[in-house]
């Protein structure tokens, strides 16, 4: 079998002032997968996607990205995992406007050692497998909503990385920019990229294959069309 891109093992996060955000959370993404992480709001989503996104550390329990455990990383091993295996996608595009959407597209390869010239091929083609290969020389103020978040797509996945990590991608689009930019991803997956997709929507949770659902800091179900497992509640104080 091959090993999974992703690997948390009971993964807990403690925030200064008592504050647990997740609490003995194991997750394992395997390579092909798109997985929609949903849950309502303070859950746990932005803390768990920080801790998949390199971006902080657990308070106990392993992270592993693409088999590496990121808290046996130095700094700057950490940055260049991030920078080579993780792509991301945000809410608010996080696009540069001073760039078009090819050099957009290319900062995703700056820290992949890529010569400049082959940058800005290898941006182009990204952008022509988002559907925006008459748009390369925009920039993001001369785009729709939906397509900035195409050109943000393209820079996830232009150094093909083992794990796009999409945070409420549909987020700022209205409903039909939305549904075309999680089509995208549908698609980009059925090429192989591996997502996982942060939502606090059901039903675009329901439209993906896996959906692996946190509650109060704690998955609760993990469901596949293979089988669904749900996680007993640990009791609460009255129940004991
Ligand atoms: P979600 O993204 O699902 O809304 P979060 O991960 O942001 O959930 O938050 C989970 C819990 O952790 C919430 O109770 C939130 O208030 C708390 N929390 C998040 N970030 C911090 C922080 N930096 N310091 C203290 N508490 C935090």
């Amino acid at each position: 079998m091959t090993s999974p891109v992703l690997a948390l093992r009971a993964v807990s996060k403690h925030y200064p002032g008592g504050v647990t955000a997740l609490y003995d959370v194991s997750l394992r993404i395997r390579a092909g997968e798109l997985v929609g992480i949903v849950g309502p709001s303070g859950s746990g989503k932005s803390t768990l996607l920080h801790l998949i996104g390199t971006l902080d550390l657990p308070s106990s329990g392993t992270v592993e990205v693409d088999g590496q455990d990121v808290s046996s990383l130095t700094d700057r091993r950490l940055s260049a995992l991030r920078g080579s295996r993780l792509g991301f996608v945000f809410q608010q595009f996080h696009l540069s406007d001073a760039l078009t959407a090819t050099e957009n597209v290319a900062t995703g390869l700056l820290y992949a050692g890529v010569r400049r010239k082959d940058r800005r091929a290898l941006a182009v083609s990204a952008l022509e497998r988002v559907g925006l290969g008459h748009r390369t020389g925009h920039r993001p103020h001369q785009l729709s909503g939906g397509e900035r978040q195409r050109v943000a797509i393209a820079r996830a996945v232009v150094n093909n990385p083992a794990l796009v990590l999409a945070d409420e991608p549909t987020g700022a689009l209205d409903t039909a920019n939305g549904q075309a930019v999680l089509e995208l991803l549908k698609e980009l997956n059925r090429q192989g990229t591996t997502i996982a997709l942060i939502t606090h929507d059901r039903d675009i949770a329901a439209s993906l294959p896996r959906q692996v659902e946190l509650r109060d800091g704690r998955i609760v179900s993990d469901a596949s069309a293979d089988q669904t497992v749900r996680f007993p509640r640990p009791r609460t104080k009255d129940e004991r």
